[in-house]
């Protein structure tokens, strides 16, 4: 596995720090409230793991399955969603964590889903990795890991092909692998 990448962009010791900053982050603008933290599977399992550990607040967890890449490199353009409990989510501060923000297709459909069917008191988004790109749709994280140039990358969660999710760091997947 290690030799299909092609350099390490954030191992551990970056990703769990920023973690950290994000989670006093998170922590102080909830507090007094209680949260239902909604992970967008499969990406943002190790990335949920690390962050919930260091929030400090009440908190409840829902985790959504959710694709729009279908086996390859590009987004197919479609959201498929997978089951949703949204009476749970009725009045609720929703903070959606996803492991990265790319065209933002993914966080506009769950935006959308959730303010039309689930009525939720707020909804916010915190996500590991941003890329920096023009964005075809309208949406935006309030709390970012990290900006990452436009190169796919896999690891921490993030996958090809369903594959190196369980690297403990983000990389980039060399070219030829996909190409
Ligand atoms: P968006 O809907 O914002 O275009 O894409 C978000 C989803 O696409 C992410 O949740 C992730 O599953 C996938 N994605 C986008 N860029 C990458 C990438 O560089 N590597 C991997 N493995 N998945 C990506
Ligand atoms: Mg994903």
């Amino acid at each position: 596995m290690l030799g299909d990448i092609e350099r390490i962009l954030l191992d551990e010791g970056a990703i769990l720090p920023r973690l950290e900053a994000m989670a006093a982050e998170i922590s102080a603008l909830y507090e007094g409230e209680e949260l239902t933290v909604l992970c967008i599977l499969n990406g943002s399992i190790i990335f949920a793991a690390d962050l919930l550990r260091r929030l400090n607040l009440p908190l409840q967890l829902q985790c959504l399955h959710l694709s729009s890449y279908h086996g390859g490199t590009q987004s197919s353009g479609t959201v498929t969603f997978g089951a949703l409990d949204l009476a749970a989510l009725r009045g609720r501060h929703v903070l959606v964590l996803d492991d990265i923000l790319d065209s933002g297709l993914t966080l506009q459909s769950i935006a959308q889903r959730l303010q039309q069917e689930a009525a939720p008191k707020s909804v916010r988004a915190a996500v590991l990795l941003q890329k920096r790109r023009k964005r075809a749709h309208a949406a935006a994280a309030d709390f970012v890991g990290f900006e990452i140039e436009d190169e796919f990358v896999v690891g921490y969660g993030l996958d090809y092909q369903g594959r190196y999710r369980n690297l403990p760091f983000i990389g980039v997947l060399k070219r030829e692998l996909y190409a």
